[in-house]
């Protein structure tokens, strides 16, 4: 590539970033690391009846969480600030007008009545969409129709008008996507879009379009969402006579719900988190978890999502942000939409924190444990918990939920279990057991696993039965780490309690 890869992400501050919105903001970033370019942040934000205070931070917060930083942006500034639309509301009006100069688009006064009566007249003679286009423009009241000294009165007394684009009859409108190939579009189904609104902001169509060529954007990645109106783009890149600069464009699958049935939505059952980060929706006061106090790791988000929708070709799946970097492209990209796989995003979590180290993960679990409550446990206890656990979790919280043990004491045992381990044999085996353990000065793993050992040894009892049982004295519960390595962790006194408790419980009559 000759000239400096730049993209952007441009997001409209209407609500919390969806996962499907990080995806292709990691996307442009992944493509812009890959070619040394810039990856630039814009806020689309023009249309105000849509705009939702704290969106913009959420955005940010989002994506610099997941480590996806840019080079130019509303927060970091750069040579073509400002980079909020919103600030950059006289810079678009000039290039509505000169299309109307140049016969490419024209003033409109139509009034919303007006407008409805349109629709309506055109839904009684049977038309199936209804539009203001090459047709229907020349029966409504705009600069093609008014007589020029009309039009002139009209905008010196100060009536509202929009400018449309005159979108041509017979046309047919072709454009190459990179991950889609040639896409071609006959002009007669696009109508007369609206660039320039009556208050003065220009349209979604207008300021993205006049943004990415003054921004020297070079490649328009983003949802399939907005295909249809790439070949609308196309032609305001022409009749604005930039086609020569034309960024390439390549619009990213849909992400699909688990079953491939449709969109996924922001909010979807079975535990499927659609949000980086949680987010309260202050319109409909909705409250949404998202991943990073869920307890997933943004490494581990990272490369699930690059997974959604591209892929390397090979049986590679761990890839770190690096490694992404290296290997995307755009031709690796699926057309066909990518379905969600909430087990996979926890399978990732899970190999990411196996690989994690523990003075990272140590703050994590910190907080996960103040926020149950849980105190008074030092960094060096915990780091040791998080040791034993590290390959048997999937999300942070389990650091308590799978553990609980390791902080409290219990009196609930594993029903299925204690009705298989707490016989009278093992009872009495453990009986007879306890006082050696008691009588320990050494208290660590091997000494106690070594007292077990020969125990069974000298009793002829199989380790694998009565094992178990000490586990579910200490733990509650049937799976987990190495025993011994718990009891070492928890320290003799506890274990002595716990070991006691059990057996007077178990050995009581019960009622
Ligand atoms: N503002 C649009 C959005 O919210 C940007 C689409 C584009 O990237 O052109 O997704």
């Amino acid at each position: 590539m000759n000239k400096k890869v730049r993209v952007r992400f441009a997001p409209s501050p209407t609500g919390g970033l969806h996962i499907g919105g990080v995806r292709t903001a990691l996307y442009n970033y992944l493509f812009a690391k890959k070619y040394g370019g810039d990856f630039i942040l814009r806020i689309e934000d023009t249309d105000q009846t849509r705009f939702v205070e704290g969106a913009e931070e959420y955005i940010i917060e989002s994506l610099a969480w997941l480590g996806i930083t840019f080079d130019e942006g509303t927060h970091v500034g750069g040579p073509h600030a400002p980079y909020r639309q919103s600030e950059r509301k006289n810079i678009y009006r000039q290039y509505a007008e000169s299309l109307i100069e140049k016969g490419y688009a024209y003033y409109a006064f139509d009034t919303p009545e007006e407008l409805e009566q349109m629709r309506e007249r055109l839904k009684a003679a049977k038309v199936a969409s209804p539009q203001y286009n090459s047709i229907t423009r020349n029966s409504m009241k705009n600069s093609l129709t008014l007589p020029a000294d009309e039009v002139k009165a009209r905008i010196a007394n100060g009536e509202p008008y929009v400018i449309r684009l005159k979108v041509p009859r017979k046309e047919e409108i072709r454009l190459y996507d990179e991950i889609r190939g040639w896409v071609v579009v006959q002009s007669h189904q696009i109508d007369d879009k609206v660039l320039l609104k009556s208050d003065g902001m220009p349209t979604y169509h207008l300021a993205n379009v006049v943004d990415d060529y003054l921004m020297k954007i070079t490649h328009v990645i983003r949802g399939e969402e907005w295909l249809p109106s790439a070949p609308l783009h196309v032609l305001l890149y022409r009749y604005l006579d930039w086609e020569e600069v034309m960024p390439k464009f390549a619009h990213l699958p849909l992400i699909l719900r688990p079953d491939g049935n449709g969109k996924l939505k922001k909010r979807e059952s079975g535990g499927i988190l659609t949000f980086p980060l949680s987010w309260h929706d202050p319109i409909t006061n909705e409250d949404y978890l998202g991943y990073r106090e869920a307890g997933f790791l943004p490494e581990a988000v990272i490369n699930f999502l690059a997974f959604l929708g591209w892929n390397p070709g090979t049986d590679q799946e761990i890839f770190s942000i690096q490694d992404l970097i290296q290997s995307f492209s755009l031709e690796r990209i699926g057309k066909s939409g990518a379905r969600f796989d909430a087990e996979k995003v926890k399978w990732f979590n899970s190999v990411y924190i196996r690989s994690t180290d523990t003075q990272k993960l140590l703050p994590l679990v910190k907080n996960a444990l103040s926020q149950r409550n849980v105190t008074g446990f030092s960094d060096e206890y915990i780091s040791r918990v998080i040791d034993l656990m590290k390959d048997r979790v999937v999300t942070i919280p389990d650091f308590y939920g799978l553990a609980t043990y390791f902080y409290q004491e219990f009196d609930q045992y594993d029903e299925a279990m204690k009705q298989k381990q707490a016989n009278a044999e093992n009872i009495q085996h453990w009986q007879a057991l306890l006082p050696q353990l008691k009588n320990l000065n050494i208290w660590d793993a091997t000494t106690i696993d070594r007292i077990i050992h020969d125990y069974a040894e000298i009793n002829k009892v199989k380790i694998g039965k009565i094992l178990p049982t000490l586990r579910l004295m200490i733990t509650g519960v049937s799976f987990g780490p190495s025993v011994p390595e718990i009891m070492a962790l928890i320290g003799k006194e506890k274990s002595i309690q716990r070991i006691e408790k059990a057996l007077l419980l178990w050995t009581q009559p019960t009622g």
